[in-house]
């Protein structure tokens, strides 16, 4: 099995950590088409409940 010739430093490891919570700040986040609301993609919108054009959830509140 192989292994790391040299521990991963500090720097590398937090630097690595980093760019992985960026691209979860910059991919995570889209527009409702229903309602404009931030939603996440391939998810049902929290704020009216629709899904891919058509209501999934049933809401008053919309
Ligand atoms: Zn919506």
């Amino acid at each position: 099995m192989a292994l790391p010739k040299r521990k991963t430093s500090k720097r590398k490891l937090r630097v690595r950590r980093a760019i992985h919570a960026t691209k979860i700040d910059y991919a995570a986040v889209h527009k409702c088409s229903q309602c404009g609301a931030p939603k996440r993609p391939h998810r049902i919108c929290p704020s009216c409940g629709y899904y891919n054009g058509r209501q999934v959830l049933s809401s008053k509140t919309a």
